[in-house]
């Protein structure tokens, strides 16, 4: 038995469509669910395995993408978000009635990540949703409750189903911020 990390991916990555346009998030409560639309395909999908990013019970990792912030509307009962920590850099919109995150917000202008949001595709039932392209911050997942001892499988799951794993973000994200970060010193010239 391989080891488990998310249900979307633990039967393999199902690859997205080219063609996809977007959907509707919704939460878990069974009477007045949130709901959220996304007009466009997401980006950067990955697994990620800080304690952070909501995750389904049972699950080691989440499954979490970005998209335009200008492409994300709250569509039905936003009055049961709230935000799980306001100090964090990304503020996770959750439903007060299941705990689901439903869109995280980066509100800092000067953030490298800023005009993003990060979602959980999982939440919407239809499919063409880019597939997770790497598995980031995989060591934190021993922080979530992982045992160490089973880090090797772990990884060599990700392997196998054919995604890199990094303990930080994937190579292109940390050249992003690293470039925000200089320009922004003056090092480096826009
Ligand atoms: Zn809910
Ligand atoms: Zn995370």
């Amino acid at each position: 038995m391989a080891i488990s990390l998310h249900p979307s991916i633990d039967s393999g990555i199902k690859p997205g469509s080219a063609s996809f346009a977007g959907g509707t998030l919704s939460c878990k409560c069974t009477s007045d669910p949130v709901k959220v639309s996304v007009a466009s395909q997401v980006a950067h999908n990955h697994a990620c395995g800080c304690t952070k990013c909501w995750k389904p019970a049972g699950a080691k990792f989440s499954v979490v993408a970005v998209v335009g912030r200008d492409k994300l509307s709250v569509t039905a009962n936003g009055d049961k978000l709230k935000v799980v920590d306001a100090t964090a850099a990304i503020q996770r919109n959750a439903c007060s009635g299941c705990g689901v995150h439903l869109f995280g917000r980066i509100e800092n202008q000067k953030h490298p990540f800023y005009g993003l949001d990060f979602i959980h595709v999982e939440l919407s039932p239809e499919s063409g949703w880019q597939e997770p392209q790497f598995a980031a911050f995989v060591s934190s997942t021993i922080e979530g409750g992982t045992n160490p001892a089973d880090m090797g499988a772990v990884r060599a799951r990700f392997a196998e189903l054919g995604l890199p794993t990094y303990d930080a973000l994937s190579p292109p994200l940390m050249d992003a911020i690293a470039t925000h970060v200089a320009k922004a010193s003056g090092v480096l010239h826009a």
